[in-house]
C-alpha cells in the first residue's frame, strides 16, 4: 500500500498516516499540500514522506482527500530543515510548517471551496491575518460640517484630512495628540469614515531605489571578502564563519560582495537581521546594489505580498531574503549562504510558540544546504565565540573602522555615587552629561542617549507606606505612562507584560493613604527632562511605545535628515544604526541590566554598553561616550570602556566553564504555568521526578535542579514554575527530554508546561 506520512496543523507532535489513492499517486509527494480527514474536519496538510509500506495487521489508513498544487511548496531542502528543527526543539512538526509557509493561498482555497471539496478552511498557517498588519485610516466623507459646529483639533483634523486624504490614526496621532478621540466624534457626526485596513507595505519594498556602486574595500574587507567567496566556490572546506569586526568596520560591505558571489554562482543567500523595522538604512543598502533580486521578509507585509514573494523565492526569479529570524524559512532556492547580522542578538531567540534560536538554525540549515555560513557581530556571542576556539568556524577580524578618518570613540565613565546633578536638578543627567550634551549642540552635532525603561516613571509608590503598585495579574511593578502634552499624574499605568491599563490610583491599595508619589526615570521623562534643560534643541524619542505605533521609521529619518538633535531612547537605539552626525553617546544608567538574575546579564549589559558606544563618531567627527553608573568597576563596564571585547570573552568564558554553563554545557527549561498556585507547582513537581527517574537522571548524566518559581513568579495570572535541565551531552539531554514530552501529555489539562531547548530568557 502507498502510504503518505502527513504533517496536520494540529498541535500533536506525530505526522499522521494516510494511504494515497491510486488516482492521487502521481501528483503526491514531499513537500506537497494534501487535504485529509482528520476527526470530523478536514484539514489542509504537508506530505512528509511517501512509502510503499503495510500498515500493522489491525490497523487501517483513511484515503488522502485531495491534493492542492502539483508542485511541493516545501522544497526537499527545506522540508528536511524543518523536520530536523522540529525534532531538535522538541516542537510539533506541524507547528514548524506553520512558521515557513505563509497564509495559505486563498485563491487555491476558494477554488477548492467552490468545488465542495473544502469543508474546513482552517489551513496550515490558517487565514487569521496579523493584527499588527491592520490598522484603522480614516479619511474624509463627502458631507459638510454644520457652519461653527466643530471646534478645536476634530475641526483642525478634519480640514487636514481634506487636504491630504485617507491617513492612518497612528500617523494622525503624530499630529494631533486628540486624534483618536476626534476621529471618533468626527465618525459619529459622519463627517468621517474610519476603516480597518491592511497597513501599506514599508516603503522600500515598493519603492524603487538608485543603484550604487560599491566603494573600494579596505584591506581587511577584502581578505574577508576572499576567504568567503573561496568558501561559497568550494575551493576551501571551511563553511563557517565568524565575522568579527569593530562598529563601524564595513561588516555590511562585506556580507553584499559575499553574496553577490553566492548569486553570480547560481546559488541563493539568507540575510538575518535583528529588526527589520529599525534597519531601513540597511536594508535599502542591500536593495542599492541587488535591487529586486532581493526580497524583504516583513512582519508588515500584506497576504497577497507575503505569496507574491514566496512564489518567486520558490521559484528561483527572486534569489536572495533578507528579514529578522523568521528569515530563516525563507524558500531560498538553491541556498548557497546565510548571514547572520548581530548575531549576538537575542531576538534571533523565539519566545513563544516554537522556541527556536534563530541563529543556532542557520548553522543547521547551512550545513544540511552545503551552504556558506557568516555570523557577524562587533561583540560576538560567548557561544560563537567559542566556536572559533573549537575549529569549528572561522575568525575574521576587521579590527578598525572602515572610514579611515573614524576611530572608536572615547569612553568616560561617570560615578553615580560620586558625581551630582547638573543645572537642571535631576540626578541622572549629571554635570558632565549636561556639559557633554551642551558641547555637542554648540558644534551642531547629535547625540543618543540611551536608557533601559520605557513610560515615564517606572515605580508608582505609595508616600506614606512605601508600597509599590503591581500589577494584579502579573508579579511586576506597574510603569506610568504620561499622555501627550498634559501634567502630572494625567496618564495611566501600564503592565509591560500582559498590556493591563488602569488609571493612576487615587490611593494606596496598602494602607489606603493618598499619597502616591510617581519615581524613577524612564524614557519618556527623560525626554521630558532633557527637552527643559535644554531649551531650543529638537528631542526625539525611540522606544517600544514609539515603535508599536509605527512611528520607529519616522524617527530614524528625522535623526538621519538631522532634524533632530538628541534622541532618546531603549535598546532600540543601540542597534545597527549609522548616523554620522553622532558624536556624543550617554549611557544613563548602565545597571539595570547587570543585575538581572541570568548567567548572561553581564554579557548582555557588556553588548549593549559596546553597541550603543558603536553609534559615535562614525564618520570623520570623533565621538564621545559618557556611561554613567553605581558600578564602575564592575568588568562588563572597564572592559566596555577600553573597546576590550576579547578580554571580556575570555573572562566571561572562564566564568562559564567554571560555573558550568553554556557553551561549556547544554540546558534545557522546563516552563510550566496555570492558574492556581498548587496546580503549577504539583506539575512541574511530577516533572521533575520524572526526570530524576530517567536512567540518565539517576547516572548524574542529566543535573536537574528545580522545581522552582521563576523569577516572574507570575505573569497574566498565571503561576510559573521551572525545572532546569543540565548536562554535558546532547544524547543523555535528549532522553531526558522525550521522557518529560511523554510526562507532559498526561498531566492536568489546567497546566500548560513547554520544553526550551537552549533557553535565553531565564526568566
Ligand atoms: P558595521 O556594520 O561593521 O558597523 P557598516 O557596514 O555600517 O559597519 O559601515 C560603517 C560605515 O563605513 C558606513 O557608513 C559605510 O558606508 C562605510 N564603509 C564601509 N566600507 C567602506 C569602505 N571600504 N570605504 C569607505 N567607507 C566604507
Ligand atoms: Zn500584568
Amino acid at each position: 500500500m502507498l502510504i503518505a506520512d502527513v504533517a496536520v496543523p494540529v498541535p500533536l507532535a506525530k505526522p499522521f498516516s494516510y494511504e494515497i489513492p491510486a488516482a492521487l499517486a502521481a501528483s503526491v509527494a514531499p513537500g506537497a499540500r494534501v487535504l485529509c480527514d482528520f476527526g470530523r474536519r478536514q484539514l489542509m496538510g504537508i506530505v512528509l514522506t511517501v512509502e510503499e509500506r503495510e500498515p500493522a495487521p489491525g490497523v487501517s489508513y483513511k484515503p488522502l482527500r485531495a491534493v492542492v498544487e502539483a508542485t511541493p511548496v516545501v522544497s526537499a531542502e527545506l522540508l528536511g530543515f524543518l523536520r530536523a528543527l522540529s525534532s531538535y526543539y522538541f516542537a510539533p512538526i506541524g507547528a514548524v510548517l506553520r512558521l515557513a509557509l505563509p497564509a495559505v493561498e486563498k485563491r487555491s482555497v476558494e477554488r477548492l471551496e467552490g468545488q465542495g471539496e473544502l469543508l474546513s478552511a482552517s489551513a496550515l498557517s490558517g487565514t487569521k491575518r496579523v493584527a499588527s498588519a491592520l490598522e484603522w485610516v480614516a479619511s474624509a466623507t463627502e458631507r459638510l460640517e454644520a457652519p461653527g459646529s466643530l471646534r478645536g483639533q476634530a475641526r483642525e483634523l478634519l480640514a487636514w484630512l481634506r487636504a491630504t486624504g485617507p491617513t492612518p490614526v497612528a500617523r494622525l496621532e503624530d499630529r494631533f495628540s486628540n486624534a483618536r478621540a476626534a476621529s471618533k466624534r468626527l465618525e459619529g457626526l459622519g463627517l468621517v469614515k474610519l476603516e480597518r485596513s491592511e497597513r501599506a507595505v514599508a516603503p522600500w519594498f515598493t519603492e524603487s531605489v538608485e543603484r550604487d556602486a560599491p566603494p573600494e574595500l579596505t584591506t581587511a574587507q577584502q581578505q574577508a571578502v576572499s576567504r568567503i567567496s573561496a568558501s561559497i566556490r568550494g575551493e576551501r572546506d571551511v563553511r563557517g564563519f565568524l565575522l568579527f569586526g569593530v562598529t563601524g568596520s564595513g561588516k555590511t560591505e562585506v556580507y553584499l560582495h559575499a553574496i553577490a558571489q553566492a548569486l553570480a554562482r547560481g546559488r541563493g543567500a539568507i540575510v538575518m537581521v535583528p529588526e527589520i523595522a529599525l534597519t531601513p538604512q540597511l536594508v535599502s543598502r542591500f536593495r542599492a546594489r541587488f535591487g529586486d533580486d532581493v526580497a524583504i521578509i516583513h512582519s508588515q507585509l500584506g497576504e497577497r505580498a507575503r505569496h507574491e514573494m514566496h512564489r518567486r523565492l520558490v521559484s528561483g526569479t527572486v534569489r536572495a531574503a533578507i528579514g529578522a529570524r523568521s528569515a530563516l524559512f525563507a524558500p531560498v532556492a538553491s541556498l548557497g549562504l546565510v548571514i547572520v547580522d548581530e548575531e549576538h542578538d537575542s531576538s534571533f531567540k523565539q519566545e513563544e510558540g516554537v522556541r527556536y534560536h534563530a541563529r543556532d538554525m542557520a548553522l543547521l540549515r547551512a550545513h544540511r544546504a552545503g551552504a556558506t555560513v557568516v555570523l557577524g557581530s562587533a561583540t560576538p556571542s560567548a557561544e560563537s565565540y567559542e566556536l572559533t576556539r573549537k575549529g569549528k568556524l572561522e575568525m575574521i577580524r576587521l579590527p578598525d573602522r572602515a572610514r579611515r578618518e573614524a576611530a572608536l570613540p572615547d569612553v568616560t565613565v561617570v560615578d553615580l555615587k560620586r558625581v551630582g546633578a547638573g543645572p537642571s536638578g535631576h540626578k541622572m543627567l549629571t554635570l558632565p552629561l549636561h556639559r557633554a550634551l551642551d558641547a555637542t549642540l554648540a558644534k551642531g552635532e547629535q547625540a543618543i542617549i540611551f536608557l533601559n525603561r520605557r513610560g515615564h516613571s517606572p515605580t508608582i509608590v505609595c508616600g506614606s507606606c512605601g508600597h509599590v503598585a503591581t500589577c494584579k495579574a502579573c508579579s511586576v511593578a506597574l510603569t506610568f505612562h504620561q499622555r501627550r502634552g498634559r501634567g502630572d499624574l494625567q496618564g495611566s499605568v501600564k503592565c509591560h507584560y500582559c498590556g493591563y491599563e488602569d488609571s493612576v490610583p487615587e490611593a494606596c491599595d496598602e494602607c489606603g493613604a493618598s499619597a502616591i508619589l510617581l519615581e524613577g526615570l524612564g524614557t519618556e521623562k527623560l525626554e521630558e527632562t532633557i527637552s527643559a534643560a535644554f531649551a531650543g534643541a529638537r528631542v526625539g524619542r525611540l522606544d517600544r511605545d514609539v515603535a508599536d505605533g509605527g512611528r520607529a521609521e519616522r524617527v530614524l529619518e528625522q535623526m538621519r535628515r538631522r532634524e533632530l538633535d538628541i534622541l532618546v531612547g531603549t535598546q532600540m537605539v543601540t542597534k545597527g544604526h549609522d548616523f554620522s552626525h553622532v558624536t556624543l553617546v550617554g549611557v544613563v544608567n548602565a545597571d539595570a541590566a547587570l543585575n538581572l538574575p541570568d548567567f548572561r546579564a553581564g554579557e548582555r549589559s557588556f553588548q549593549l554598553l559596546v553597541q550603543v558606544a558603536g553609534r559615535a563618531g562614525r564618520s570623520d567627527l570623533p565621538g564621545k561616550v559618557l556611561i554613567q553608573t553605581y558600578s564602575p568597576a564592575h568588568p562588563a563596564i572597564e572592559l566596555a570602556k577600553l573597546h576590550d571585547v576579547e578580554a571580556f570573552l575570555a573572562r566571561e568564558l572562564a566564568d562559564r566553564k567554571e560555573t558550568r554553563y553554556p557553551p561549556f554545557a547544554r540546558l534545557a527549561l522546563v516552563r510550566v504555568d496555570a492558574m492556581d498556585l498548587p496546580v503549577a507547582e504539583r506539575a512541574a513537581t511530577a516533572l521533575a521526578a520524572r526526570a530524576r527517574r530517567t536512567p540518565a537522571g539517576q547516572a548524574g548524566h542529566v543535573e536537574v535542579l528545580g522545581p522552582a518559581p521563576a523569577p516572574l513568579a507570575r505573569l497574566r495570572g498565571r503561576y510559573r514554575y521551572r525545572v532546569l535541565l543540565r548536562a554535558e551531552d546532547r544524547g543523555p539531554l535528549r532522553a531526558v527530554l522525550a521522557a518529560i514530552e511523554a510526562e507532559i501529555e498526561l498531566l492536568d489539562r489546567r497546566v500548560r508546561a513547554v520544553i526550551d531547548v537552549d533557553p535565553v530568557s531565564m526568566l
